[in-house]
């Protein structure tokens, strides 16, 4: 109980929070009779708690997007597909851009290629709950052509805040156009996959795209090869994390 106010922050924190959460909840579920614009929920998510207004948030980075006009692809989607998952993932994986199926959802990897991932997933003995998945860009190319290199600069920033919002300890790259973005290369996949690689203080690991699996099944063994590595190194965190709590 906080004498000053007669009230107990904590307390109202966590009933705010909550509040936050069943707005997105509604907001998802297309509820319209609240205002559940990104903007009032960062709001909501922020009131009673100064530091969080300063804190950079995933909540926050959907807000400044809001409903995004800075580059053509806002015409032909029907939903911005941000990401999802957990905000404090050790691991994210990277995908291209949202295809069909995700468009109509609003949620990454959700069509055949996301079934592939979630098994991907759940062979490194995780759920999607536990890692966070997002796009270079936000929106779905027309036809799911490759996306333009001004539409990914458009989308780049918020991808950027997303990671350091998160600060995992791994990125998963899937395929070319988030290898290449992330890692600024031209060189193909082929060569970049399966190598640990920096960007902004993250280890960044390249596999093939699950989509690119369904059309050449024998590369899966290549990404199982990848897949481990990324396990290896998450248990090495893992340890590490232990040791120094420890000390
Ligand atoms: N392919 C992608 O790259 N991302 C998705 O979200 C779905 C399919």
């Amino acid at each position: 109980m906080n004498p000053e106010h007669g009230i107990d922050r904590e307390r109202l924190r966590a009933v705010v929070a909550e509040i936050g959460n069943t707005l997105r909840f509604m907001a998802r579920s297309g509820c319209r009779g609240f205002d559940c614009s990104p903007q009032s929920l960062a709001a909501v998510a922020a009131w009673g708690n100064p530091s969080a207004e300063r804190r950079e948030t995933l909540v926050k980075i959907r807000a400044d997007l809001g409903d995004c006009r800075r580059c053509r692809l806002a015409a032909g989607r029907r939903h911005i597909v941000f990401g999802s998952g957990n905000p404090q993932a050790r691991l994210v994986f990277v995908g291209e851009g949202p295809g069909q199926e995700e468009d109509r959802q609003g949620e990454p990897f959700v069509g055949a290629a996301g079934q592939l991932l979630t098994k991907i997933i759940q062979a490194m003995k995780l759920s999607r709950a536990d890692v966070y998945i997002c796009n270079i860009i936000k929106c779905r190319p027309p036809g799911n052509r490759n996306p333009a290199p001004d539409e990914i600069a458009a989308c780049s920033p918020f991808l950027e805040r997303q990671i350091a919002a998160i600060k995992p300890r791994l990125i998963c790259a899937l395929g070319t156009f988030a290898a290449q973005t992330l890692l600024a290369t031209n060189a193909p996949i082929s060569k970049l996959r399966g190598a640990f690689y920096p960007y902004r203080g993250v280890r960044v690991l390249p596999t093939y795209h699950p989509a690119f699996l369904l059309r050449n099944p024998e590369r899966k063994r290549d990404v199982w090869e990848d897949v481990q590595k990324l396990m290896q190194e998450m248990d090495r965190g893992r340890a590490e994390g232990e040791k120094a709590e420890g000390e």
